[in-house]
Formats: structure tokens, C-alpha cells, sequence
């Protein structure tokens, strides 16, 4: 930690500062410029982090030297970090291909979906059981009916499924259901959610809010982590921009820049960023080419009749379509798409 003092700071303010420091179990180190004094701390970090260094007359600003997020942080694990999801393996190369619709509505319905997008070449389903609707009344999901249909529907097309967790007291029986427990935009500060979440058994998507910088999202993550759930997938998903065109901006280079702070895997999630199906195909292929770890797509048999998204959902085909071609993109990239199986041919 470095403390750049005030240009005016006293000598008495200095001496202050550097006795302030000691007491607290730091070595320090002063550099007398022309104009500034600065005071290096040498010892845990970590320990400062609750005390407002600021608030000590004559300091100016506070420069920490390690990054925040210890667990997110490539510091701590400078390797990409590889999560399964059921027998998926999703980061280090291997794409996690998520697909199917926004809510799921009924029985048939997913068998429908998940059969177009088994055969289209996608390795996780996913499908919204509760729904965070911006209108209360709009449809909310069919609850745990709705896990019950996700989990039958993704045993009998041997695919782990997605779903999300909106409420920390539905996190246990999400869990019992899910190979994948998704943190929704919405709630990404929830963090209740995300300490109850980091207790769970199984791994988390965890998508960025609306409004948070990458920080925000990897403290966040750092939420999970801290309570013991190592496995965190990343996902970005738009945020809010002031242009109509697109239902949210869909930030690429923060897919570029969390690598290059974090080991986490991150995916991108088309359909929401754009709100629009003629869009999802170039920014699911912008994704991959920044480096990201796989995309999200919903789609639905019949969009005219979906119960929430419906506007933004592929066909099944126009799907299966997107699957052969980010297939070969990602084999130019020296990267590959799982089966549902985990095989990695
Ligand atoms: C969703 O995945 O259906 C969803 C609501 O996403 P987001 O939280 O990114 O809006
Ligand atoms: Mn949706």
C-alpha cells in the first residue's frame, strides 16, 4: 500500500502518519519528492483494508498495491481456471455452448428445445424457472414445477442444465436441481445471494450487472470464492447505454480486460446485449474472437408464443447455423467445443 500525502502535509502530519502505520504493525518507507511525500507500507495488506487511511490528516490518496479481489485475481492463480459443469468443461480452451429459452413454460416445450439445440451442438441447457420480471406482472416462472421439467428434460437429453437463483432462500432447492446455479444481472450486488450461492455444492454463472465495471463484477465473484465456492463462470451480458439501437451495449473488451485480471472463465450472452436475433450471430463471433469462453444464447421453437423473451430468441436452426460456424472459428483460435459428454475430440 502506498499513501501519497498532501502537498501542503506538516512534518508533524508526516511523523504522524509514519507512527500511525508502525503502531498498526507496518514497516514504512519514505520518499521526500520536491513536491509530494509519499509512505510506503510494508506488511498485510489486507489488515488496511477496513481502516480509512484517508482519513488521517495529511494523507491524500491511498495506491494499493495488491488487487482487491485476492481469489479472483490472476495474482492468486495466474492460470486459466477450468470449471465442469456436469462433465462440461468450460475455460482453458473449452467453450461452454449454453442454449435454450429464457423461461421454461412446459414439459413439451423444453423436450422440443433441447433436442434442436442438443443436435445443434450445445453442451449446457439452460431455462428460467424464476423469472426477474420488470413488471410484476408479467410471468414470474413456474417455480419449482419448473425445475422439476428442467432437470427431467436435461437427464433425458443427457445435457447439464442452467437455471436462475434469484432469491437466497431458493438457493438449497436450486441447487438440488441445477448443474449450474446463474446469478442474474440484476441481483450481480445481491450480496446475500452471493455469499448463500458460495455455500452451494454446485458452480455459478454469474452475470454482469447493468451497471458495474469490471471491478464490480469480480468483487462480486470474489463474493462466491470467499465462501468456498471456487467454481465461477463469468458472464457478460450488456450493459446500459444511452442508444436505443440495442437492448443493452454489448461491452466486448470487458471480456478482454477481466482476462487479463482475472482466471475465472467468461462467457458472452448475445441475446440479452443486443435484444435482437439479426445481431446475436456477429457479436457471438466477437466474443469468441476476444478470447471469451463460450456464449449464451436463447432460443425457443416458437417466439411469436414465449412467455418472456421471446423477440430475442434464435429458431433452433438459425441456431444450429451459429453452432458450425463459431465451431470454426474457435478451431482457428485453437479452441473447441465440448460435448455435453465432456469429450473434447
Ligand atoms: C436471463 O438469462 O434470462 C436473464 C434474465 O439475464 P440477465 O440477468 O442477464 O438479464
Ligand atoms: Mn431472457
Amino acid at each position: 500500500m502506498i499513501l501519497i500525502l498532501k502537498p501542503d502535509a506538516t512534518e508533524d502530519q508526516v511523523q504522524h502518519v509514519v507512527a500511525r502505520a508502525e503502531e498498526m504493525g507496518f514497516q514504512t518507507h519514505l520518499s521526500r519528492g520536491t513536491f509530494r511525500t509519499i509512505v510506503g507500507l510494508i506488511g498485510n495488506e489486507e489488515k488496511l483494508q477496513a481502516i480509512p487511511l484517508t482519513a488521517i490528516p495529511g494523507v491524500a490518496q491511498v495506491v494499493p498495491v495488491m488487487s482487491p479481489y485476492k481469489l479472483a485475481s490472476l495474482d492468486a492463480h495466474p492460470q486459466p481456471s477450468v470449471v465442469r459443469v456436469g462433465r462440461v468443461p468450460v475455460g482453458g480452451g473449452n467453450l461452454a455452448m449454453i442454449a435454450g429459452p429464457c423461461a421454461i413454460e412446459s414439459l413439451e416445450q423444453m423436450r422440443t428445445i433441447a433436442a434442436a439445440v442438443k443436435k445443434a451442438g450445445a453442451n449446457i441447457l439452460r431455462g428460467g424457472a424464476y423469472k426477474p420480471r420488470t413488471s410484476p406482472y408479467s410471468f414470474q416462472g413456474l417455480g419449482e414445477d419448473g425445475l422439476k421439467i428442467l432437470r427431467e428434460v436435461g437427464d433425458e437429453f443427457d445435457l447439464p442444465v442452467v437455471t436462475e437463483v434469484t432469491d437466497p432462500r431458493c438457493v438449497e432447492r436450486v441447487d438440488q436441481y441445477a448443474d449450474l446455479l446463474q446469478v442474474g444481472a440484476r441481483n450481480m450486488q445481491n450480496f446475500v445471494l452471493l455469499s448463500e450461492v458460495g455455500q452451494a455444492e454446485h458452480p455459478v454463472l454469474l452475470k454482469r450487472g447493468m451497471s458495474a465495471t469490471v471491478d464490480d463484477v469480480l468483487m462480486s465473484a470474489e463474493y462466491v470464492l470467499s465462501q468456498g465456492n471456487s467454481n465461477v463462470i463469468l458472464c457478460e451480458r450488456g450493459v446500459k447505454s444511452f442508444d436505443k439501437a440495442t437492448r443493452n451495449l454489448f461491452d466486448v473488451a470487458a471480456v478482454a480486460a477481466v482476462q487479463r485480471l482475472s482466471h475465472l472463465p467468461i462467457i458472452v450472452d448475445p441475446s440479452h446485449a443486443t435484444g435482437r436475433p439479426d445481431l446475436i450471430p456477429a457479436c457471438a463471433f466477437a466474443g469468441i474472437a476476444v478470447g471469451a469462453d463460450g456464449v449464451h444464447i436463447e432460443v425457443h421453437h416458437c417466439p411469436e408464443e414465449a412467455k418472456s423473451d421471446g423477440p430475442q430468441a434464435l429458431l433452433p436452426e438459425q441456431y444450429s447455423e451459429l453452432v458450425d460456424r463459431i465451431r470454426e472459428l474457435a478451431s482457428l483460435m485453437g479452441r473447441r467445443i465440448p460435448t455435453a459428454d465432456g469429450e473434447v475430440a
